[in-house]
């Protein structure tokens, strides 16, 4: 099958800002693009303030076999207390996620999309999977009635390790809370699963390829064109709120230390990360980091270290 000219990465977003120098710069020795996650930006109902989480939708790619997506981002069946907490906004213009909305610029409709990959299952992963229509649309419909998840993508096949299957239907205490079955259980239902186990090219010049470590049977997608490959790293690479937390345990460090000069450094780092990301808080507080340790006041540093730790807590459900 000759893929050099049909296959293609619609809207690559091939930024290379979610991930740091170092590794980047590995994979481009290795001759890889990488395909950094598309970004959604959120709501946080309780704050009133927006903040970004990495709401992991992948790239869509062209492909003579029809559509593929890897990764559905988080989906539409958040209840009123999932979007407060993790202050979801994923609600879409047209279709029910910013997912459909996104394939719609694109040119395509759900019903193009012939295979969905999950990286993994983590609900910010594969909540798009399926959606759950509003109770009061359609006709002859109860009002608040509400029905079951169906799928988003009625024509595709859906593409895990079985590995990760498994993982994500055995959980346990630590694991529960990122695996909800209504992402994962109506595709089974309806017999759409294609599980694969270890490397696999799934098609021509689409290769999934193990990547444990953010969970033990995570994937990542190589896609081969021409002379060209590009890699969606999915979870398995530090992003920015994982060097955000890095820079936290400096902070704690610093402060123990008393050394205000390293902490007002750290301070620099994350206010101009933050704005870069589109982290308001994470910028707001690192602009008083530095602030507080430039005046030498070591009690404000380590009272905003430790909201800046709470932040980060409270953000890293929906984060990988
Ligand atoms: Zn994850």
């Amino acid at each position: 099958m000759a893929i050099e000219r049909t296959l293609s990465i619609i809207k690559p977003d091939a930024t290379r800002r979610n991930l740091t120098g170092k590794i980047n710069a590995k994979f481009e020795d290795a001759g890889l693009r990488i395909v950094a996650q598309k970004r959604i930006h959120l709501t946080k109902a309780q704050a009133g303030k927006f903040y970004e989480v990495h709401a992991a939708r992948g790239p869509g790619i062209e492909h003579d076999d029809g559509l593929v997506l890897v990764d559905t981002g988080l989906g539409n069946k958040g209840s009123d207390k999932f979007r407060a907490v993790y202050g979801v906004e994923n609600t879409g213009r047209q279709g029910p996620t910013q997912l459909e909305d996104a394939l719609a610029e694109a040119g395509f409709t759900p019903d193009d999309v012939q295979w969905v990959i999950n990286t993994h299952l983590h609900f910010d992963h594969a909540g798009g999977n399926t959606f759950q229509e509003p109770a009061d649309a359609g006709s002859g419909r109860r009002e608040g009635r509400s029905r079951s998840p169906a799928l988003s993508f009625p024509n595709a096949t859906y593409v895990v390790q079985q590995g990760e299957l498994e993982f994500a239907t055995h959980t346990n205490e630590r694991t529960a809370a990122s695996y909800l079955e209504h992402n994962i259980r109506p595709v089974g239902a309806a017999g759409r699963w294609r599980l694969v186990s270890g490397e696999t090219e799934l098609l021509p010049g689409i290769r999934l390829v193990p990547t444990p470590g953010h969970v033990p049977h995570h994937q990542s997608v190589v896609v081969a064109d021409g002379g060209e490959r590009a890699c969606f790293l999915a979870d398995l690479v530090p992003t920015f709120l994982t060097n955000c937390r890095t820079h936290a345990r400096s902070l704690r460090a610093a402060a123990a230390a008393g050394d205000l000069a390293a902490a007002a450094s750290v301070g620099h780092k994350l206010a101009g990360s933050g704005t870069r990301y589109g982290f308001e808080r994470v910028s707001d507080l690192g602009h008083e980091i530095e602030r507080s340790a430039k005046v030498g006041d070591a009690r404000a540093v380590g009272d905003l270290a430790q909201q800046l730790e709470d932040y980060l807590a409270r953000v890293r459900a929906v984060s990988g």
